[in-house]
């Protein structure tokens, strides 16, 4: 540890790095992949890197990544399927910001819109929809998750002299549902809605969707007006980030050029983190897009596996088609615990990240059998490093 601190208060780093890495060894009920490696990359934390403002316009302030974000952009773009020459984006803090943003940018070119999402969408959207002072509606969702399409369609018709906005969900939190963007596209055209955008919350799904087969219909080409992800759940970061792709003339109509930053004010928050950025090209540079399909095809693999050995002790496990989260009855509380496992309405899930093997499903299904409350569980655990100053 280093020198700078008292005793004491190493003893508590060297106690939190403990904790950390003993609950992050059991960890299957939360969408982040954990086998990532950044080593390379720890030299830049010495400097206090910052993209603040557009990732495409150059600012007096630096110290960036804006070449490595503008990449990332470019390569979920492409993979997304964004109309040529007409896109934008930047990488957010997380999944909601580019869920925020995607509203944000809804309510300014409608802003009478009213914005139609499923009751299974992510807690978060309901506050964004406070902060944009956007009317909405709440669509009944199916047994699956997935939105309930005549539902909508009803929902549709009663308010068809509004400009319509939908959410879409590309995996549901709870049990991976994804909305179809060609169908939704497909109502808003046969009740002849004109005015209509549509942004795809991608933030778990999103990362893969591209990679499987057949492609589910959910990028810019099936209809998509914009599209979020997360990306420190299915590509991996230590600190949480995202990224929001929408249409270029869209973006144009908020920018605003400010002269404190040489640059233009086209995203939520003022300084904006220049290290992510950096986590994310390095992960597309070491894995490509052969990779990523090849982490995607793992974690389908073991999702299978899961469903089928839950399957085979006699608990009532299901699963989305093509979706690597498995969902079951709620266990008991203390393997809740142990596990990490959300629980909702008498629900749990695994999700199979790309980190998680065939073990530790055998090893979760072995305390699901034996389930012995109260149990003292205690695991092997690495002593912490000597941290040496880079
Ligand atoms: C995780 C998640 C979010 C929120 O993303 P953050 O990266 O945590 O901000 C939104 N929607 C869905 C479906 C998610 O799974």
């Amino acid at each position: 540890m280093t020198s700078n601190l008292s005793s004491g208060d190493n003893k508590r780093l060297s106690d939190l790095y403990e904790k950390i890495q003993d609950r992050t060894r059991l960890f299957l009920g939360y969408p982040v992949s954990k086998d990532f490696d950044y080593t390379d990359l720890l030299p830049f934390l010495q400097y206090p890197i910052n993209n603040l403002g557009d990732p495409f316009t150059a600012s007096t302030y630096a110290v960036d990544t804006r070449e490595m974000e503008r990449e990332v952009i470019e390569f979920f773009a492409n993979l997304f399927r964004a109309p040529t020459d007409n896109w934008w984006g930047y990488v957010t803090n997380g999944g909601s910001e580019g869920n925020l943003y995607g509203l944000y940018l809804a309510r300014e070119l409608y802003p009478k819109a009213m914005v139609y999402y499923s009751d299974a969408t992510h807690y978060s959207v309901q506050k964004n929809l406070l902060l944009l002072n956007m009317p909405n509606i709440a669509i009944r969702s199916q047994e699956n998750g997935e939105m309930d399409y005549e539902d909508l369609h009803n929902s549709l018709l009663m308010n068809r002299h509004l400009p319509v906005v939908i959410f879409a969900n590309i995996g549901t939190t709870m049990t991976e549902a994804k909305d179809d963007v060609k169908k939704i596209k497909g109502i808003l055209r046969n009740l002849a809605i004109k005015n209509h955008y549509i942004h795809a919350d991608g933030a778990l799904s999103g990362s893969y969707s591209a990679f499987i087969e057949p492609r589910p219909a959910f990028d810019f080409a099936d209809g998509a007006d914009s599209m979020a992800i997360s990306g420190h759940k299915f590509l991996g970061s230590p600190i949480p980030c995202g990224l929001v792709i929408v249409k270029k003339t869209n973006r144009d109509r908020i920018a605003r050029s400010i002269d404190y930053i040489g640059s233009v004010d086209t995203t939520i928050t003022g300084s904006r983190n220049g290290h992510t950025p950096l986590f994310l090209w390095y992960t597309l540079k070491k894995l490509g897009l052969q990779g990523l399909k090849e982490r995607a095809l793992h974690s389908l693999s073991v999702a299978a596996y899961a469903e089928a050995q839950l399957k085979s002790v006699g608990i009532e496990a299901w699963s989305n088609p093509n979706a690597i989260t498995v969902v079951f009855p709620a266990p008991s509380k203390w393997i809740c615990q142990k596990w990490q496992l959300a629980s909702e309405n008498g629900l749990s899930h695994v999700i199979c990240m790309p980190n998680v093997d065939r073990s530790q499903i055998d090893d979760l299904i072995a305390d699901l059998v034996s389930n012995p409350e109260g149990i003292n569980y205690s695991f092997q655990q690495q002593p912490a490093p000597t941290f040496t100053p880079l």
